[in-house]
């Protein structure tokens, strides 16, 4: 059986209890557990006794593998008749490249069982009090990468379709083209003042947030040297947050919620 499984949690965070229980079943079964960073040592602590755990995380700007050679593992364990559980941080499809890992083995005639986990934008808004999608406030939400093209400073997608006061942008690998971002947001129409934050290791003891205007924000986390991962919501319910900082002034604060 093939089997993929996923968890929110920053790298070395403590927490394994956002996991659902037939993710905790698959681990407990694998021979074979292949990992990236965003998996914390609880979930690792799981898998059986005889079960073999294979590191295959990427950090920024560098690759302990590249992605092929994920495909490869991947499809020689599966071949060999392993019972082969391929973690991933949140949910497997949404960005981390799951979906291609999954096309490439059913390419191979490799069958695959995907299991969903909490994405970031879920586990560190439920943990916020942000509701996403508040009934007249914002009436979509919209999962954006920030990553640039060739690893400049620009976003991939067009800021323009983007800009809508009523739906809520949450943000993932967004830390180095924020600036960008949000100066062509705001140049297409979102108001400067929109309410944001960014957290860094969510759902997590090390968690670290900066709550601030979008105009503002991507010096406040310059300030308080915000590291990946880290996680960007924007919009009008950002405000609905209980740790929302009230006034203008203190809205620039790191805020320490632990
Ligand atoms: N599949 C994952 C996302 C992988 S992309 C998911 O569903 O959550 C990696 C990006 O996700 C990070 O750069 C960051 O933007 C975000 N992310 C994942 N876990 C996070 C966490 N614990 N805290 C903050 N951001 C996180």
């Amino acid at each position: 059986m093939w089997a993929w499984q996923c968890v929110l949690g920053g790298y070395g965070a403590r927490d394994s209890e956002l996991m659902t229980l037939k993710a905790v079943k698959v681990i407990q079964n694998a021979d074979l557990l292949l990992y990236d960073r965003l998996v914390s040592n609880d979930v690792l602590d799981l898998v059986g006794p005889d079960a073999k755990l294979l590191y295959v995380g990427k950090t920024a700007g560098y690759h302990s593998r590249t992605q092929e050679e994920i495909h490869e593992l991947l499809l020689s364990f599966a071949e060999a008749g392993a019972t082969v559980v391929r973690l991933k941080g949140g949910d497997p499809l949404v960005f981390g490249r799951g979906g291609e890992e999954m096309d490439f083995l059913q390419r191979q005639g490799i069958q695959v069982k995907v299991i969903p986990g909490i994405t970031a934008a879920s586990g560190i808004a439920a943990e916020l009090g942000i509701p996403l999608t508040h009934r007249g406030i914002a009436n979509s939400v919209r999962f954006l990468t920030g990553h640039s093209r060739k690893g400049g400073t620009d976003p991939l997608f067009v800021a323009e379709n983007a800009a809508d006061p009523d739906t809520t942008l949450v943000v993932y690998m967004g830390l180095s083209t924020l600036p960008s971002l949000a100066q062509k947001l705001m140049h297409h129409g979102l108001p400067s003042n929109t309410p944001a934050v960014a957290v860094e290791r969510g759902t997590t003891p090390q968690e670290r947030m900066v709550f601030a205007e979008l105009k503002d924000l991507a010096d406040k986390i310059v300030l308080v040297e915000l590291v990946s991962p880290t996680l960007i919501i924007i919009g009008k319910v950002v405000a609905l947050s209980p740790f929302w900082p009230q006034t203008l002034k203190e809205a620039s604060f790191l805020v320490e919620v632990k």
